[in-house]
C-alpha cells in the first residue's frame, strides 16, 4: 500500500489551524498533524488582556474544543516544539529528541515579544504577555500589583490598560510613538492620547526613553531620560511582535524579518510553505515583501497555503482595513474587526 501523505503544521494559531482544516477538507486520506510548544489548545489571543485581568475565564478564550480535532482525524500536539527543519530529508527535529518527517510543511509559528535595543539589558525585569504560557504566569502578579508601569505603544498595550483599569490598578504608560505599527504616532496624536488617558486616571508619557530599571524587594523603580521615576510593582512590555523564525535560521530555508515566501505563500522549497505573523510575503506589484500582523489575516492566509500546497495557485492579498478608535486616535488596521 502507498504511504499516505503527511502534512505538518508547526503552529497552533488561526494561521495553522486554518492550514489544517483546509488539508483535511481537500484530502480527506492524508495524515494531518499540528505541532505546538503551547500546552493550551487553540485560544483567541486578543482575550488574552481580559483573561489576565481576571475579566473572563479559562473557557473564554478557547476557539475550539478538542473533540473537533478527533472528529476531522487531525493530530494535535501540544507542549512539543520544533527546534530544527531539515528541508532536504524533510524531517523536523523536536526539543524531546523526536525526529518527524512530512510531506507537506507549512511553518505558522507567529511572533514573539519585540524588545527596543535600549531595553534589553533591562529584559529579565519585564514581563510579556504573548501566549497562554506568559499570561498564566503574569495573571497572580497582575492580581498582586497596586502599581505597574507598562511600557508600550502596540494596540496590544492600549487592550492591556483597558483591562487593568476594570481592576482599579494604578497605571503608568510609557509609550513609543514608532510601536503603534502599522501607523506612526505623531507629536499631536501622542499629545491627545496622553490627555485622554489622563481623564482616565493613567499617567501616559510619550517616546520617554528608560535609563535605568532597577528591582529591589519586589519593587521596580524606573528613570527615563526625561528625568521622571516610576516606582511600581510590575513592569510589563508591549512594542509589537517580531516574526518567530529563531529555528529555522540556517536550515536553508529564506528568512530576512520573517520566513520570505512569494505570492503563493510558498518558501524556496515547493513543499514548505509559510503564513501568518511569521511570514514575509512578497507582492509582485509592490516589488517588495510585507509582513501581515493580526488574527484574521493570518487565518486566511494559512488556508491559502494549504490549498495552494495541494495545487491551488491563490495569490494571498491582506484584508481590507477598517478604522478603529483607540484612546481618541482613529487608525486604519485590518486588525481587530474581522473575527
Ligand atoms: C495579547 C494579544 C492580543 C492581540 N489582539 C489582537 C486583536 O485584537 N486583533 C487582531 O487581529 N490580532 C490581535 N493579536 C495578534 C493576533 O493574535 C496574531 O496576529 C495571530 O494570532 C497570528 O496568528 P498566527 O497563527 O500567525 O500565529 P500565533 O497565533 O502566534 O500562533 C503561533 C503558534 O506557533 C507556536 N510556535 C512558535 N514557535 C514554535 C516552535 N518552534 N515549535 C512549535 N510551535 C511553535 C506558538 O506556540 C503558537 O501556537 C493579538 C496578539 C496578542 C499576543
Amino acid at each position: 500500500m502507498p504511504k499516505k501523505d503527511h502534512y505538518v503544521i508547526i503552529g497552533n494559531g488561526p494561521a495553522g489551524n486554518s492550514a489544517a482544516d483546509a488539508f483535511r477538507a481537500n484530502d480527506k486520506d492524508a495524515r494531518v498533524t499540528i505541532i505546538s510548544d503551547e500546552a493550551f489548545s487553540f485560544f483567541y489571543r486578543h482575550k488574552l488582556p481580559q483573561f489576565v485581568a481576571g475579566n473572563i475565564g479559562e473557557d473564554d478564550l478557547k476557539v475550539r474544543p478538542y473533540s473537533v480535532y478527533k472528529e476531522q482525524n487531525i493530530r494535535l500536539r501540544l507542549g512539543q516544539c520544533v527546534d530544527r527543519i531539515d528541508p532536504e530529508e524533510k524531517i523536523l527535529y523536536l526539543r524531546h529528541m523526536e525526529k518527524v518527517g512530512y510531506t507537506k510543511l507549512v511553518i505558522a509559528t507567529g511572533g514573539s515579544p519585540r524588545i527596543l535595543p535600549s531595553l534589553t539589558s533591562f529584559e529579565k525585569h519585564l514581563r510579556f504577555m504573548t501566549g497562554y504560557n506568559n499570561a498564566i504566569k503574569l495573571m497572580p502578579e497582575i492580581q498582586k500589583a497596586k502599581t505597574i508601569t507598562i511600557l508600550g505603544g502596540d494596540l496590544i498595550s492600549f487592550e492591556l490598560v483597558k483591562a487593568l483599569r476594570t481592576m482599579k490598578k494604578k497605571i503608568f504608560f510609557i509609550f513609543y510613538s514608532k510601536c503603534f505599527w502599522p501607523v506612526e504616532l505623531t507629536g499631536n496624536m501622542s499629545a491627545k492620547i496622553c490627555a485622554n488617558m489622563k481623564k482616565k486616571n493613567i499617567e501616559a508619557y510619550a517616546d520617554d526613553t528608560v535609563e535605568t530599571l532597577t528591582e529591589k524587594g519586589n519593587l521596580y523603580t524606573l528613570k527615563t531620560a526625561s528625568g521622571r521615576t516610576f516606582k511600581s510593582d510590575l513592569v510589563c512590555c508591549f512594542l509589537g511582535l517580531v516574526p518567530n523564525i529563531g529555528y529555522i535560521i540556517g536550515s536553508g530555508i529564506d528568512t530576512e524579518r520573517g520566513v520570505l515566501v512569494n505570492e503563493f505563500m510558498q518558501t524556496n522549497y515547493k513543499d514548505i510553505y509559510a503564513c501568518g505573523d511569521c511570514a514575509q510575503i512578497y507582492d509582485p506589484k509592490l516589488k517588495d515583501y510585507w509582513i501581515s500582523i493580526g488574527w484574521s489575516n493570518a487565518g486566511l492566509q494559512g488556508k491559502i497555503a494549504a490549498m495552494n500546497l495541494l495545487g491551488s495557485s491563490k495569490v494571498v492579498k491582506p484584508l481590507p482595513k477598517s478604522i478603529r478608535d483607540v484612546v481618541g486616535i482613529k487608525i486604519q488596521t485590518s486588525w481587530w474587526d474581522h473575527f
